[in-house]
């Protein structure tokens, strides 16, 4: 019998099902297709997930996030501590405010910002935190607000790869100061591109709206005034029918990740790369989403470097992911000061970790092969 090639299995790949495509086939013969009637329905459903409260979309995460700065306040001469472990895009919208960003280390177990340190890096100037749950996973939610409380800090939370993540049973989202969301393809559900946020009033509502589109207000069809610096951010109504038609799976997307990661924590126990050192996520499966499965290399213990390793896990037909370099290292950052040795956390992780592949329409078939191939990776280059 001939040997059937195995497919190849890519780190992420998004799950669109046929009444959507059906659904957005009609958005677009409706003759209405940017924001409008889908957008609407869009933010309803996603306020009712949240509770209640009121929520805007945006057409990406990074914009989100930075409405959610702007709506804060946040602007030239104000501090804004957040994470150096995240995608550039946290910490390159707080210079969009003309903000500065302040970076403190990560607590290398979880992987997200440091609490501890986030306390010490506060200053008379200090305005904003912004959090990030890589991953997921979300930091300790009642110290975060204790502390922000206590000093009278907003916070923006950086929920973008947090949809489906609770902490105590509440959903990230439906507490909290401001939280933002991406819709991107490769997060838990996805609007192609899209972001949202979630206001505590109508107020913040209605400037969200306003930062959204140019900063105009208009007053029946007569008046019309632009009173703030807004922009063009507003989500077409193609992308909020993919997300609607996403909401409905998102528990059992949320459901089948913690499986799979269960399966990747079984599956690894014991072997090859475990005993050479390989570092696994924190076994985390009453807050987090499994947005990602993250390993951390034992670099100086394989012969390899991280890219030879994720070419290797190519050659077996398997995708992986970097998520992410520490921010503070890019030319932009080190041109503000930024240098090695400032965030030792946070630089480990980012040259270390590798992104293994994990989606809703995996199976743990495929979970075994991954962890496989990479037992057989590090047996094989371990020193
Ligand atoms: C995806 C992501 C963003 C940005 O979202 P976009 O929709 O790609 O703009 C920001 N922060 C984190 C942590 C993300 O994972």
């Amino acid at each position: 019998m001939s040997q059937t090639a195995v497919p190849f299995l890519p780190f992420v790949r998004p799950e669109i099902d046929e009444d959507t495509i059906q659904g957005v086939a009609e958005v677009l013969r409706s003759g209405w297709i940017t924001t409008g009637p889908q957008n609407q329905r869009f933010e309803a459903a996603l306020s009712e997930y949240f509770g209640g409260r009121p929520v805007r979309t945006f057409n990406s995460g990074t914009c989100t996030l930075e409405i959610g700065l702007r709506i804060a306040g946040v602007g030239p001469g104000d501090e804004v501590i957040t994470t150096p472990a995240s995608w550039v895009s946290t910490s390159n919208v707080i210079l969009e405010t003309g903000a500065t960003p302040v970076f403190v280390d990560i607590d290398p177990l979880t992987r997200n910002i440091d609490l501890e340190l986030v306390e010490r890096a506060i200053t008379p100037r200090t305005k904003a935190i912004i959090p990030v749950y890589l991953a997921g996973l979300p930091v300790d939610m009642d110290r975060l607000y204790a502390i922000a409380h206590a000093h009278k800090l907003r916070v923006i939370e950086d929920a973008a790869q947090a949809l489906g993540s609770t902490w105590r049973g509440k959903r990230i989202g439906a507490i909290g100061d401001l939280v933002s969301f991406s819709f991107h393809a490769n997060k838990n559900l996805t609007s192609i591109e899209g972001g949202a946020l979630v206001l505590n009033d109508e107020d913040e509502a209605t400037l969200a709206q306003k930062y959204r589109l140019q900063g105009i207000t208009r007053t029946g069809f007569d008046g019309m005034d632009c009173d703030v610096l807004g922009g063009k951010f507003n989500l077409t109504d193609v992308a909020a029918r993919v997300g609607l038609g996403q909401l409905p799976h998102l528990a059992r997307f949320t459901d089948t990740r913690r499986a799979l990661a269960r399966a990747y924590f079984a599956a690894f126990d014991g072997g090859a790369a475990v005993k050479r050192g390989i570092g696994l996520p924190v076994a985390d499966f009453e807050h987090g989403n499994w947005h990602m499965f993250q390993i951390t290399l034992p670099l100086d213990a394989l012969s390899i470097t991280r890219g030879e390793f994720m070419a290797r896990m190519k050659e077996h037909g398997i995708g992986t992911g970097v998520h992410y370099p520490a921010i503070h290292l890019f030319s932009l950052y080190r041109a503000l000061g930024f240098r090695e040795g400032m965030f030792p956390h946070a630089e480990r992780y980012g040259a270390s970790t590798v992104t293994l592949p994990l989606f809703t329409q995996m199976t743990e078939h495929d979970v075994a092969r991954v962890v496989d191939a990479t037992n057989q990776i590090c047996e094989q280059y371990g020193k």
